[in-house]
């Protein structure tokens, strides 16, 4: 017979948690760094968009996940990651640029702004603008 030891999950015991709780972990864990859009979770659960919403909510105030905008098929959602994944992602790119420098951060349509809508990051004048400006100082240091 095996047994498993489950280290703490954001300072919470496993036994904390309730069985649905530990099965949606298990399911937004085993898609690392991907995520999962949530509505794929209540799915993969059994569960109805409103029983699927207050779960997410229950393990967002635990501290056990995190919630990013997401658009899928034209449609605003979320995606949901292990907290911990998240978290090491964040250090990783404060690592390789001041992630503050982005024109979004403090853009007032950041909100607004998705694929295929109006604002939209892949036509936008400001962030091409920012991002030719890098690559540019990314060349000269490079031929330095
Ligand atoms: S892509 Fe452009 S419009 Fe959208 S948040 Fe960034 S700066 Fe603002």
């Amino acid at each position: 017979m095996a047994a498993t030891i489950e280290p703490p999950l954001g300072g919470e015991q496993r036994s904390d948690l309730s069985e649905i709780e530990r099965r949606a972990l298990d399911i937004i864990r085993s898609r690392g760094e991907e995520g999962i859009y949530q509505h794929e979770l209540w799915k993969s659960l059994g569960l109805d968009s409103r029983e699927g919403s207050r779960l997410a909510l229950r393990l967002l105030k635990k501290g056990l996940i995190i919630r990013e905008p997401a658009v899928h098929n034209g449609r605003r959602t979320y995606k949901l990651f292990i907290a911990q994944q998240k978290r090491e992602k964040a250090r990783l790119s404060v690592s390789i640029g001041s992630a503050i420098e982005i024109p979004c951060f403090s853009c007032k349509n950041l909100e607004r702004c998705h694929l295929g809508g109006f604002f939209d990051p892949t036509t936008c004048p400001i962030l091409r603008n920012w991002l030719n400006a890098k690559i540019k100082m990314i060349k000269q240091a490079m031929s330095d």
